[in-house]
């Protein structure tokens, strides 16, 4: 199944995407004449740095010994289509992810059981002023600000994936970033137990995996796509501040 949130006819309609079309309110329409939306309104955005050993290496990180982790606000999520505004800053990257969608409230999930917590899977871009990263202890600048969580098309559901997913950005159509889930440090069912044993997860949270190598920066008038094998494509334009 592939969970949606577009707008239609002046609804805004949570519902689903079948073949193409969007299936809302026991109506269908042409899923070119919806405009979808972020398909998840997540309470919290919790983030994996350093998860793929080839992004570490390139920025001149250590891997780390237990999950990075860090937060991205909600008021950051946008939808597909929706612009990415750069901030006043030398140098803002892309960062294609993968992106896990909390399906229940859960506390001290064990990996194990990791599966009955996950709602799907969407694509995620934790677009990063590269810049403020430099110099910001917990990288709220560098990663919090408005419109640095593009999220969707839409939700996988797990019973329609096949892993390892493909993991990539194209910056105008050329290949940026390509990486597989086989090789995340910390796999989605650890990264689930060691965040639930702090804090919470909320239906509709959203854990962000990590990016893999390749990052590089965003200018005015560019677009960014991240695609993932078996989810579909989640396409933002880039506009100056
Ligand atoms: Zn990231």
């Amino acid at each position: 199944m592939r969970i949606a949130v577009f707008q239609v006819e002046g609804l805004t309609v949570r519902g689903e995407v079948v073949g193409e079309e969007a299936v809302g309110l026991g109506r269908r329409w042409p899923l070119s004449q919806v405009k979808l939306l972020a398909p998840v309104r997540p309470t919290k955005i919790v983030c994996l740095g350093r998860n793929y050993a080839a992004h570490a290496r390139e920025l001149g990180n250590d891997l780390p010994e237990r999950p990075l982790l860090f937060f991205k606000p909600p008021s950051a999520v946008i939808g597909p289509g929706e612009a990415i505004v750069l901030p006043p800053s030398p140098r803002v990257d892309y960062e294609g992810e993968l992106a896990v969608v909390i399906g229940r409230r859960c506390r001290n999930v064990r990996p194990d059981q990791a599966s009955q917590v996950i709602l799907g899977y969407t694509c995620l871009n934790d677009v990063t002023d590269r810049e403020a990263q430099g110099w910001e202890g917990n990288w709220v600048r560098a990663k919090g600000f408005d419109t640095s969580c593009p999220i969707g098309p839409w939700i996988v559901t797990p019973d329609e994936l096949s892993f390892p997913l493909t993991v990539e950005t194209y910056v105008n159509g050329e290949l940026r970033q390509r990486g597989s889930t086989d090789e995340l440090l910390f796999p989605i069912p650890e990264v689930i137990a060691e965040i639930s044993s702090v804090m919470t997860l909320e239906e509709g949270d959203v854990i962000a995996t990590g990016t893999p190598a390749g990052v590089g920066p965003l200018h005015p008038g560019d677009t960014v796509e991240v695609r993932i094998s078996g989810i579909g494509s989640l396409k933002n334009p880039v506009k100056g501040g």
